[in-house]
């Protein structure tokens, strides 16, 4: 699933590759997009005025004022070539702009993507988000986590807790920062805190300057891979041996969600 490095990776070529063009028509968009966005088509004429990421969300700003947001969800892709390649059955929107036969795709092969105006339901799930990871300092996560019992894996995939993390960059700050998973998040020493949000903030700049991770789908809107997969410790990687203790990786479940981390390096403390 597309998390905070891929989704600002996708911004970025979006705005070297779409901003500035004009819609001049949609070819093809599936009923389960039209069913979810009823007036899709009115981006017909519109232009596509720049783009902005909020946590894992895409917002693209169109000349008549109006706001289009996008969350890819699990499998959601956008691709942005030349207006001559042959639709995939996953394509569920085609635009194709007036200038430089360009054209955008939105390639989603298990159809959990939403594309949708700003409205004010939107605008309040938007204004709900929490803090933007990147840019977390320990003061504020300090805020975060000192009123909260749940397991710390848990709050920090919460998005209105902290936008933009989900399961891989959770994982690789928690063993990055020592911290046992399942940790309640009020237990969390200064030090822990401390190590954490440098921890969030390094890997997601590493994230983003390598263009996300690359498992199976994940592209951007160039067709090109992210490379942060080789930088991965845990996520991923049970049964392999630890690069700081030789221990092996184990993989678990928290809140439902695989969860992945070193038993020698993240040590479950109980004396909270
Ligand atoms: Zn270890």
């Amino acid at each position: 699933m597309p998390e905070l490095p891929e989704v600002e990776t996708i911004v970025r070529g979006l705005n070297s590759m779409v901003k500035g063009l004009t819609v001049q028509r949609l070819p093809h968009v599936s009923p389960h997009l039209l069913k979810r966005e009823p007036q899709l088509r009115q981006l017909t004429g519109d232009t596509f005025k720049s783009f902005e990421r909020r946590g894992k969300y895409i917002i693209a700003h169109l000349k008549s004022g109006k706001r289009l947001m996008i969350h890819l969800r699990m499998s959601g892709r956008i691709l942005v070539g030349e207006d001559q390649r042959r639709r995939d059955k996953h394509d569920h929107l085609e635009i194709v702009f007036r200038a430089r036969r360009r054209r955008l795709v939105f390639r989603d092969v298990r159809k959990f993507g939403v594309i949708q105006f700003v409205r004010d339901g939107q605008q309040e799930t938007l204004n709900r988000l929490g803090v933007e990871a990147p840019a977390i300092t320990a003061s504020q996560l300090q805020a975060l986590v000192c009123k909260s019992k749940r397991p710390v894996k848990s709050l920090l995939l919460d998005q209105y807790v902290i936008a933009g993390l989900g399961n891989i960059y959770v994982d690789e700050s928690l063993y990055r920062s020592g911290i046992h998973p399942l940790k309640a998040s009020s237990s969390l020493s200064a030090n822990e805190i401390r190590a954490l949000t440098r921890a969030i903030r390094q890997i997601m700049a590493l994230a983003i300057k390598n263009l996300g991770t690359t498992f199976d789908s994940y592209s951007g809107v160039n067709g090109e891979s992210g490379r942060f997969a080789r930088y991965l410790k845990v996520y991923n990687q049970n049964g392999s041996r630890c690069g700081k203790c030789g221990d092996v990786i184990v993989k678990i479940k928290v809140g439902g969600r695989g969860t992945h981390f070193c038993p020698t390096c993240q040590k479950h403390d109980r004396r909270w």
